[in-house]
């Protein structure tokens, strides 16, 4: 066992084999599916071009980096390839740079604490540009069992145009191209998709992260066992109507809570007081109550609500039915009735996917609705259900409650997820799996 192989993850594991063992164990309960192209490839003495989401949120005074979700979601991947012998050259954005480098968005914030997350003694370089001699340079003389992070790719026009020959100087950097960014699957750019075509098959590969997201998403939209409950809430309708329309075709039951639920109730004739409405999307709601009673899918809204007098922390609060929601006042949490109602549902299903809050669960007093639904998809989980929780707030509330290692999957990529489940093709993805 090299000292390199007993760092941070690894410790746990007495030598290579069992640590294998271990992956696949890991990779097979999580996804329920046999082993895939990356876990089977052997990188030793190859070069992985690996690209990263590391859009990760830094102070604005300090740059230290204030969540590092997506940063730790990459680390399998990198350590499959350090311990086969491979060499890791990391490329990600950071930030929405307007016009070229701009120190604030510079990736090396970074290099410290991807030094830690790999267990402190892996060697990591920075190279403060992407493409050019430095890179090539540092890319060229890396060993096994080290990593080089290039500088922010958006510092280039080129990345976010999908410029080919940028794509290709990209290419030249690694032996294998490894796209491990489902945060950035939806963008045909540079670097997630056209890099693709310089990389003949079997050298091009998702890594762990990515293709746990695809298998989780596929499980709920291909491979769905009946009865399929999807849940989805949040402030708007016109954010959710593409996904709407593509779970009709799909579940047996629709929850439909938060604020866009009010949209709705007022288009089936509720009286909604100040609750948050889209007037302009009244037409739209009822069109998919509609369709939905057309194609033999039932629509749950809340019976009930938690009212407030105003859209405060500190609000007067009362409870009323959720289409007679007194002039005034405001709907901003799922009442008991309608948790109820709602925890039903979920009990019986056998396939779940979440999608946006119940209420506005930022708010101490408007958080139970959320949690409630947590708590039901958690059961129904133990019970053996398969349950997705995608989608920035909801992740972001299954994450507050604690309940991220008691549902199925956590999608890390909020607006790729919602286009998977809108039913688009995303290029990130056709770019490999085609
Ligand atoms: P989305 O990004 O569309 O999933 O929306 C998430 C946001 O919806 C959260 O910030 C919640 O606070 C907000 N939200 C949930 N329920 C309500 C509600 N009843 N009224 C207003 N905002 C809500």
């Amino acid at each position: 066992m090299t000292p390199a192989f007993r760092q941070g993850f690894f410790m746990h594991f007495a030598d290579a084999n069992e640590y294998v063992c271990a992956i696949q164990e890991l990779y097979r309960s999580r996804n329920n599916f046999t082993m895939s192209q990356f876990t089977n490839h052997n990188f030793s003495g190859q070069k992985a071009l690996v690209r990263v989401d590391f859009n990760v949120p830094l102070d604005k005074a300090t740059q230290a980096i204030t969540d590092d979700t997506r940063m730790r979601a990459a680390i399998p991947t990198l350590q499959k390839i350090l311990h086969d012998g491979g060499s890791v050259i990391l490329m990600s954005h950071l930030g929405r740079p307007k016009d070229g480098p701009e120190a604030k968005y510079s990736l090396k914030h970074l290099v410290e604490h991807l030094h830690a997350l790999l267990g402190g003694n892996t060697p990591v370089f920075f190279a403060d540009d992407c493409v050019g001699d430095q890179a090539y340079m540092t890319a060229g003389m890396l060993k096994g069992g080290e990593v080089l992070l290039l500088e922010n790719l958006r510092f280039y026009k080129e990345e976010e145009k999908g410029d080919k020959a940028f794509a290709e100087k990209l290419s030249k950097l690694g032996d294998v191209y490894i796209n491990d960014a489902f945060g950035t699957a939806h963008r045909a750019h540079a670097s997630t998709a056209v890099i693709a075509d310089y990389f003949p098959a079997g050298k091009k590969m998702f890594g762990l992260l990515m293709e746990g997201e695809v298998k989780a998403a596929n499980k709920v939209l291909k491979e769905a066992q009946s009865p399929f409950t999807a849940i989805i809430g949040g402030a708007k309708v016109s954010d959710k109507i593409l996904i709407l329309e593509n779970l009709l075709d799909r579940a047996t039951d629709i929850i439909i809570g938060g604020g866009m639920a009010y949209t709705f109730i007022k288009a089936a004739g509720g009286k909604i007081g100040n609750s948050l409405c889209e007037d302009d999307r009244l037409d739209t709601a009822a069109a998919i109550i509609k369709m939905a009673e057309e194609k033999g899918v039932c629509i749950h809204l809340p019976s009930d609500s938690v009212i407030a007098d105003k859209f405060d922390a500190n609000a007067e609060t009362s409870g009323a039915p959720s289409d007679h929601i007194p002039d005034g006042w405001m709907g901003l949490d799922i009442g008991a009735n309608a948790c109820d109602q709602f925890s039903k549902v979920i009990s019986q299903s056998k396939t779940i996917l979440w999608n946006g809050p119940m209420g506005v669960f930022e708010f101490d007093k408007f958080q139970h609705g959320t949690k409630c639904i947590a708590i039901a998809v958690a059961n129904a989980t133990q019970n053996g259900a398969f349950s997705l929780v995608g989608g920035g707030d909801s992740v972001a509330a299954v994450n507050k409650f604690g309940f991220e290692e008691k549902v199925s999957y956590v999608s890390t990529g909020g607006g790729a997820m919602l286009e998977f489940f809108e039913g688009k093709s995303l290029p990130g993805i056709a770019a490999i799996a085609d």
